[in-house]
Order: structure tokens, then C-alpha cells, then sequence
């Protein structure tokens, strides 16, 4: 059975500070036409031209809390977005005190947005569902109110039994699509529901995102099974002492996160720039979870179904 493509793209991978070849925290998540933007560093919109990713698009932001290296690019986005005339809403999920930074700040330099802001405030949760998604969130530990997100893909129909179909007579084609899909058909006068020919549905996809946090035991449980952790590595395993105390991961706490909570894959992103070099923190990460990867700008990542 075909299915939609599913991707991640990094838009920014460095933590507080920028480097010269990683931008501040901002990951975009595509599926059809629409994308999820999980944080919004500084020059969000020219990393999301520059991956023509389209600024047109249906767009949902979600931001994991208050702090300007994760949340100051929505501004110039928002600005760059009117420029061009949007008219479609843009959703925005974040802390509470986000809503009020965005008036404030549109007055104080007088800008006006072509496209109205539908805000939902975090809570733990399902905090909102889209054509394509449902996103959740929970509670993480850092220096403030803090939360990290799932982004998961509607369930999907079940697998399809073409003997099934073709017992019940069903001419193969465009009705054999339908049940595909999960429509019901009609043959004669029979009213053919797809689950007479499809198993039970099956979970979509689903994109972890931690933001900036320790790792807790309520992170390695909501994050259980998703099919992609993307997850705090700001520090080597030599300086958890660091990450203990500016309220971060190490890439080791990361690995043993990823572990702990069965994930299929870990990316390892928002590094401190006092590493030039990112491949020690990815080989010790390796060590504890294998299915590690290193982030980088511009790193896009296809999540497929698990296998069969
Ligand atoms: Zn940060």
C-alpha cells in the first residue's frame, strides 16, 4: 500500500549560541501539504527557503518554552510570512506567556499580519490535532516551564486482504482503492465497509521532539516506541556535571533515554558550540543506542512504517 511521505528536516542544530555552520533551534516536520515547525530560532525563514520547505504551506508552530534561542524567529517569520500576503491562519502551541510576547511586541514596531494566529496554550496532553497530525506534549525539566511534544500521524487503515475483496465481488480498481483508504463501497446493492476487507488500523508514525530538558522517567515513557527521538545532546558524556547544572543532556543521557524508551531511531541536535566537532558525542551516543544520528542543518530524515 503507498503512503505519504513523512520527513524531518533540521533547520537549526546549535544550542544557545550560533555557530558558522549551525543555526538556532528549529526542526520542520512534512507530511502532504503541511508542515510542523517544533521551536523557532533566529532566521527560521531563510533556513525554511533555503530547504524549500515554502512558506505557504499549512503551517502549525510549536514551541517548547521561553527562551530567545527557541522562540525569537517567530517573529521575523510571522513578518517574512505577511510580506508575501498570506492569508491562511498560521496555529501556534506554546508556554502561555507567548501569546502576550507576540502582541506586545507587533505593537511596540508596528506590524500587522495578513493571516490570523489561532494560539493553543501547552498543557500535558493532546494540545491539538490537523488535517495530517496529532500533536501531544508533556512536561520536561529545565531551567523553566518547559514542555516537549509529540508529533503523530493519524492512524491509518489496517492491511488490505485482496482475496477478501474479490470473494465479496468487489471489481478490482477504483473500489479496490476506496476500501484501501478506509471508504466503504457499494456492489449492487451491498454496502461493503472496508473493515471487511482491510486487518485493524494501524498507528502512524510517530516524531519525538524533547526540546530543552533533562531526561526524566516521564520523558522515557512518553516518548516509548515513537518512531524518531529527536532529543537534547548538548554536552559530551564528560560533562554531565555542565548538563546537571544549566538543566541539558549529555549525548550518554540521550542514548540511555532512547534506549529506555524503545525508540526506532535518535537524532542528537541542539550541540553546544564549544564542540566544532560532533562525532565523539555521535560514537558514544552509538555505544548505548546504535540507531543514532547526528543532526546537522540541512539534515532531512525519512521516517518510514516500522516493518511489518
Ligand atoms: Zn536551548
Amino acid at each position: 500500500m503507498s503512503s505519504a511521505k513523512l520527513s524531518v528536516t533540521f533547520l537549526g542544530t546549535s544550542s544557545a549560541a550560533p555557530t558558522n555552520v549551525r543555526g538556532l533551534p528549529a526542526i520542520a516536520v512534512r507530511r502532504e501539504g503541511e508542515v510542523i515547525l517544533m521551536d523557532c530560532g533566529e532566521g527560521v525563514q531563510r533556513q525554511i527557503l533555503a530547504n524549500s520547505i515554502g512558506l505557504g504551506k499549512d503551517m502549525t508552530i510549536l514551541i517548547t518554552h521561553l527562551h530567545g534561542d527557541h522562540v525569537a524567529g517567530i517573529l521575523g517569520l510571522l513578518q517574512t510570512m505577511s510580506l508575501a500576503q498570506r492569508r491562511k491562519p498560521v496555529d501556534i502551541v506554546g508556554p502561555a506567556g507567548l501569546m502576550r510576547w507576540l502582541e506586545v511586541t507587533s505593537e511596540l514596531l508596528n506590524f500587522g499580519l495578513t493571516f490570523p494566529i489561532r494560539f493553543t496554550a501547552v498543557r500535558p496532553g493532546v494540545v491539538l490535532r490537523t488535517t495530517e497530525f496529532r500533536v501531544k506534549a508533556t512536561r520536561a525539566v529545565h531551567s523553566v516551564e518547559a514542555f516537549s511534544y509529540i508529533v503523530e500521524e493519524k492512524d491509518r487503515p489496517g492491511v488490505f486482504h485482496p482475496d477478501r475483496a474479490k470473494a465479496l465481488g468487489v471489481p478490482e480498481g477504483r473500489q479496490w482503492s476506496a476500501l484501501q483508504k478506509g471508504r466503504s463501497v457499494t456492489v449492487g446493492r451491498r454496502n461493503i465497509p472496508s473493515s471487511a476487507v482491510t486487518g485493524p488500523p494501524r498507528p502512524g508514525r510517530r516524531i519525538g521532539y524533547s526540546g530543552d530538558t533533562r531526561p526524566s522517567p516521564r520523558l522515557a515513557r512518553f516518548f516509548e516506541g515513537c518512531d524518531l527521538l529527536i532529543f537534547d545532546s548538548t554536552f559530551r558524556g564528560s560533562d554531565e556535571d555542565k548538563a546537571l547544572e544549566r538543566k541539558h543532556s549529555t549525548c550518554v543521557e540521550a542514548a540511555e533515554l532512547a534506549k529506555r524508551a524503545g525508540v526506532r531511531r535518535l537524532a542528537l541536535t541542539h550541540f553546544s558550540a564549544r564542540y566544532a566537532d560532533v562525532a565523539p558525542l555521535l560514537k558514544e551516543a552509538k555505544k548505548v543506542f546504535p540507531d543514532t544520528v547526528a543532526a546537522s542543518d540541512g539534515l532531512t530524515l525519512v521516517v518510514d512504517y516500522p516493518p511489518a
